[in-house]
């Protein structure tokens, strides 16, 4: 169904990055794999999209950095033709209450979460256009629709993208380029190895039962490049939490 279609997918050596390459690989995507280290596991991910038939390369990036990213998307959109797939997944935590939270903390998640979306945005729209069709979808978080203690760099971060979402749909809805976010809340992930329910009441409530999976957030990012009428929203992916 994605066949003919280059994806760019930050932060995709593991987690929910890594499934959703693999989704979109599996869907007929050339996957453009992004990350800031991690090549072993980035190697095998590669080796994952490859098994769908697909072309499928890894890119060392930072995606805080301007100069880097601009460097990486000219580098894709000459190794690809026909980038029109953006998933904005890279994400950093550096938790603590705000009394506690120094600076250093502050900045660098706002650099990685909601800059790095900015920055690979700003890059690839060139490539949207020319290619008359761009899907981007940026992995926000409910601790941004929500707020959570502990978490005030991160939760701006995500409100943050939801705005950036926002306008990115609106700016470029003329140009067939669409800019949705998808809210998971807690997904199994190293990102979240040591929250149980136990230690975190929020795990605790959620409806469905259960943390979601890697794969339930790549399934939404499938539906939402796969969606040329959808621009604007942000999908909660998040057992019901968010009722
Ligand atoms: P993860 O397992 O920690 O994976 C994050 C990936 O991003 C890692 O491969 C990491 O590389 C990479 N990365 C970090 N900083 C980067 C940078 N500056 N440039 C490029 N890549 C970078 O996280 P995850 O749980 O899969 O989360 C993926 C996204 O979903 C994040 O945006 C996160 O905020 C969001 N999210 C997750 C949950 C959850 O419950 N897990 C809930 C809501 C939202 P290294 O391994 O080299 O650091």
């Amino acid at each position: 169904m994605l066949k003919g279609n280059t994806a760019i997918i930050t932060g995709g050596s593991r987690g929910i990055g890594a499934a959703i390459a693999k989704k979109l690989a599996a869907a007929g995507a050339d996957i453009a794999l992004l990350d800031i280290g991690n090549s072993e596991q980035a190697a095998e991910v590669i080796a994952a999209c490859e098994e769908s038939g697909v072309t499928a390369k890894f890119y060392e990036c930072n995606v805080a950095d301007f100069n880097q990213t601009k460097a990486v998307v000219t580098q894709i959109g000459k190794d690809f033709g026909n980038v029109t797939i953006l998933i904005n997944n890279a994400g950093i935590t550096r938790d603590g209450l705000i009394m506690m939270m120094n600076e250093e903390q502050f900045d660098a998640v706002i650099s990685v979460n909601l800059k790095g979306a900015f920055n690979m945005i700003k890059h690839c729209s060139r490539l949207f256009i020319k290619n008359k069709c761009g899907r981007i979808v940026n992995i926000s978080s409910v601790s941004g629709l929500s707020g959570n203690a502990g978490q005030a760099n991160y939760s701006a971060s995500k409100a943050g993208l939801v705005g950036l979402t926002k306008t990115v749909a609106r700016e470029f809805a003329s140009k067939n380029v669409t800019c949705n976010a998808i809210a998971p809340g807690f997904i199994a992930t190293d990102m979240t190895a040591e929250i149980t329910a136990e230690n975190n009441p929020l795990a605790a409530q959620i409806p469905l039962g259960r943390p979601g999976t890697p794969e339930d957030i790549a399934g939404a990012a499938e539906f939402l490049v796969s969606s040329p009428y959808i621009t604007g929203v942000v999908l909660r992916v998040d057992g019901g939490l968010g009722m």
